[in-house]
């Protein structure tokens, strides 16, 4: 079979696979983005679209700095990725609540942020704690339940339309030039020469740069050039309501409300395997906790629900590998592929294509499993 040429091959369609895409095009390589483009429900396009720093990194400092990186620069990315496409991302930086019920949740939160801060490297965490009335204040148009007990708040967090992010991010790479070839199912990747033959049973690639971002099928292709990287599955439900006015202009991480009026509520955590089946007993869960929140959601109709996968490594922290074996093949994955595309297409393709390091990068590497 005749194969194709290009600078850098992306394997992974998925919201971190075509960010990077962007980024190594914007950067000037050429890029093919290879996507074996399920029907199912991956975690680009089920996932709740929180740009979000709160409780991120516990037990590795690096990460939650790297997630207040990827938000300041969210802005700055945003509107650079919009004005080169036209699309709208709906991304606002409403800043983020994580609410808490009775007195048990709340002194375990308080708990929480003090440890954040005490790991922190400059003795700083940004996010704060309200009590029940300051909460209450800064949601004039949405009364809280009675079993709400406060909240802690971070500035940094905020909201965006996920599929809108994916969509537009294809839009910038085409635009560019990007060759993106969905329906191509990577089975085969080998050494050739400097770079990498790379084979799919409709095509085969080559280039001298390989990035593998394909969500649970990062292990199995890394593990064909050289990199350990292990990742898992687990479910994630969502709820969707039908609309109403702007009643909760924030985000949090289980309830936000869409720039069309749409509640979320989400997401489940659940080790089911590979399958996104949806469940009444877990949906009842989340619509529970969200009533005991805002108890006049009750009035709205539920319109649809969801289940997705979401690609975990085993401390749930972010993956940035190359091959110490095949120099040139480099293995992406993360929880949070939303909140760090702004880092992942602008900063990453650096690394990727100039080999820049950044400080303390090398918490990522998959090393750290091995214990
Ligand atoms: C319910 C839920 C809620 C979430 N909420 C948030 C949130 O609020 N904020 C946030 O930042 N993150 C959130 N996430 C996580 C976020 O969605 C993921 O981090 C991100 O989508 C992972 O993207 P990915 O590209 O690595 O994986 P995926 O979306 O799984 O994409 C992988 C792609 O690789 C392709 N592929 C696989 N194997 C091959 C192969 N052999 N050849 C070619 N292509 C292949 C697949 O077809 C797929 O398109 C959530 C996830 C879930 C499930």
């Amino acid at each position: 079979m005749n194969s194709i040429q290009t600078d850098t091959i992306v394997i992974g369609g998925g919201i971190i696979g075509v960010s990077l895409a962007y980024g190594l095009i914007k950067h000037g390589s050429s890029v093919i983005l290879l996507d074996r483009e399920d029907q199912n429900l991956t975690a680009s396009r089920a996932n709740f679209g929180l740009v979000w720093v709160q409780s991120k990194g516990y037990g590795m400092p690096r990460y939650a700095e790297w997630c207040i990186e990827a938000t300041d620069h969210w802005p700055v990315f945003s509107e650079s990725l919009e004005e080169e496409t036209g699309s709208k991302l709906n991304y606002e930086n409403t800043g983020g609540f994580e609410i808490c019920l009775g007195e048990e949740e709340l002194a375990a939160r308080v708990k929480f942020i003090e440890d954040m801060r005490m790991q922190s490297r400059n003795g700083q965490y940004e996010v704060s704690m309200l009590s029940r009335d300051e909460l209450q204040k800064m949601l004039p148009k949405i009364a809280l339940g009675n079993d709400v007990s406060g909240a802690s708040f971070c500035r940094h967090d905020g909201i965006v339309d996920p599929l809108n992010l994916l969509r537009t991010f294809y839009q910038g790479f085409q635009k560019r030039g990007g060759d993106y070839r969905p329906g191509h199912w990577v089975e085969d990747i080998q050494k050739d020469g400097s770079g990498f033959l790379v084979k799919t049973p409709k095509q085969h690639f080559r280039a001298q740069k390989l990035v593998i971002a394909s969500g649970l099928a990062t292990t199995k292709l890394s593990n064909m050039v050289g990199m350990a990287v292990p990742v898992s599955p687990q479910k994630g439900q969502v709820l969707v309501t039908e609309r109403t006015s702007k009643l909760f202009p924030f985000a949090t991480g289980g309830i936000r409300q869409n720039a069309n009026g749409n509640f979320m509520f989400g997401a489940s955590h659940e080790d089911t395997g590979i399958e996104i089946g949806t469940s009444t007993d877990i949906l009842k869960v989340l619509v529970s906790r969200a009533l005991r929140i805002f108890p006049v959601l009750e009035n709205l109709q539920l319109v649809r629900t969801w289940a997705g996968l979401r690609v975990l490594t085993p401390d749930q922290k972010p993956v940035y590998c190359e091959s110490e074996e095949f120099p040139g093949a480099f293995a992406v994955t993360s929880h949070s592929g939303v909140s760090l595309a702004s880092l992942h297409s602008d900063k990453l393709p650096e690394w990727i294509l100039e080999g820049k390091i950044f400080p303390d990068f090398d918490v990522f590497h998959p090393r750290r499993f091995n214990v």
